[in-house]
């Protein structure tokens, strides 16, 4: 282990949580410094979008209890002088240190306008103000992208016997993330719950002066609307990063040791860090969910310690679940990198079945609807670098 003497960690959520936390394990006793925008301690959001809607506010990220006081909550970093180690707070202040990890997550991609009653999710705060609209019983409402915000929505709102239309550009909901079998077999899910679908279509702008009226459609049509949840993904926050002499194309670019590329002193972790991914051949990729965040931000902080010479590469497995109308997705790998896949059990016919996905013969990734254990049995032959044509 080399000798560091001050850590700052900028984001005090699930990455900026484990990478502190690994380093208190590990042992470094000088100073770390965790800046946070939000007030909260660190806290879950997977339940923002599913239990929380519904009235339960237990979003506790265990570990979170561990920070005390030791942290700067409500602080954003405005600024990065990489080359004098020093980070500019928005109260004016500054922070030295001799290592960073940079944690600081992805923000909703939004509308230019967002008039009132057309809601983003991301914070405790977003999901509580969404919670109250929808049990105001509202008469229309409109989800915007068919994403697994999206989709976890419309499931909540459906739940609540409240009437959904889902807006999404490609032909099916996730067909991106789930290949068309399953992103199939998910329109169908979401029909068959109530849910109308408005498919290969974008939403142009709202209509309403002051309170959201109508959504305006990309066909030329404008659907009522006195709700809407725009859920079209997440951007990387990464504008505190100009100038900072970061490489920065969609997230903090790093190496495969999640080092920041050039750098020794600099690591990133979570939703907001892009790295080589070396089952992928090396192809960059930067990963959303909370599995991913949870693992690297500990690795990262450890690399950080040991120095690029004794650090790790990171090629841990991306892995994710949602819950849809009672169904339980998840995919494992990178199942969009594929050129051929294969349903090898089960049946969207029976709502339960697992797709494994190849890229010249070779796994790449695999989706599993209602069906857990054949997602664990492929998820192992893509770790093992199996065929598709060698599994059973
Ligand atoms: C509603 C919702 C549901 C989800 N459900 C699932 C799910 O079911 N399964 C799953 O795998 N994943 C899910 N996710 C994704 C998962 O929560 C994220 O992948 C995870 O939170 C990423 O953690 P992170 O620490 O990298 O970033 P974030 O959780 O985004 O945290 C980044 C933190 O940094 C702070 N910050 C940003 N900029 C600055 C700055 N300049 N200075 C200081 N602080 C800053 C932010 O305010 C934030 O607190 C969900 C996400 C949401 C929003």
């Amino acid at each position: 282990m080399r000798q560091l003497n001050a850590i700052a960690v900028v984001g005090a959520s699930l990455a900026g949580l484990r990478a502190v936390q690994a380093l208190r394990r590990e042992g470094f006793d000088g100073t770390i410094t965790l800046i946070g925008a939000e007030r909260h301690l660190p806290y879950n959001r997977p339940p923002l979008s599913k239990s929380m809607l519904k009235g339960d506010d237990e979003v506790t990220l265990p570990g979170a209890e561990e920070l005390g006081d030791q942290w700067l909550k409500g602080r954003h970093a405005i600024r990065l002088n990489a080359s004098e180690r020093r980070l500019t707070l928005d109260d004016g202040s500054e922070v030295h240190y001799d290592g960073l990890v940079i944690a600081t997550g992805a923000s909703p991609r939004r509308l230019p306008e967002h008039p009132e009653g057309v809601h983003t999710l991301r914070t405790v705060e977003d999901s509580r103000a969404l919670r109250a609209e929808l049990a105001a019983g509202p008469s229309s409402v409109v989800v915007i992208g068919g994403g697994f915000i999206g989709g976890e929505v419309a499931s909540t709102a459906r739940s609540l016997g409240l009437p959904v239309i889902l807006v999404d550009a490609s032909p099916y909901p996730m067909k991106n993330v789930l290949g068309t079998e399953a992103a199939r077999w998910l329109a169908r899910h979401h029909e068959d719950n109530g849910v109308e679908l408005v498919s290969e279509t974008r939403v142009t702008g709202f209509e309403g002066t002051g309170r959201v009226t109508g959504v305006r459609l990309s066909n030329g049509r404008t659907l009522p609307a006195d709700l809407v949840i725009a859920g079209m993904g997440v951007v990387p926050n990464t504008e505190w990063l100009e100038g900072s002499g970061l490489m920065v194309s969609d997230g903090v670019v790093c190496d495969n040791r999640l080092f920041a590329m050039g750098t020794a002193d600099v690591v990133a972790a979570g939703d907001v860090a892009r790295w080589p991914h070396s089952l992928y051949g090396g192809a960059l990729i930067r990963v959303e969910h909370w599995s991913n965040a949870n693992d690297q931000g500990g690795i990262a902080a450890l690399n950080l310690l040991a120095g690029p010479e004794n650090a790790k590469p990171f090629a841990d497995l991306p892995s994710f679940a949602t819950h849809v109308h009672g169904a339980r997705i998840q995919t494992a790998g990178l199942p969009h990198l594929a050129d051929t896949s294969r349903v090898v059990a089960g049946s969207p016919e029976e709502d339960r079945f697992a797709v494994a996905f190849a890229k010249d013969g070779v796994l790449v990734g695999a989706v599993a609807v209602n069906a857990p254990k054949e997602l664990i049995r492929v998820k192992r032959a893509i770790v093992a670098g199996d065929r598709l044509d060698a599994l059973a």
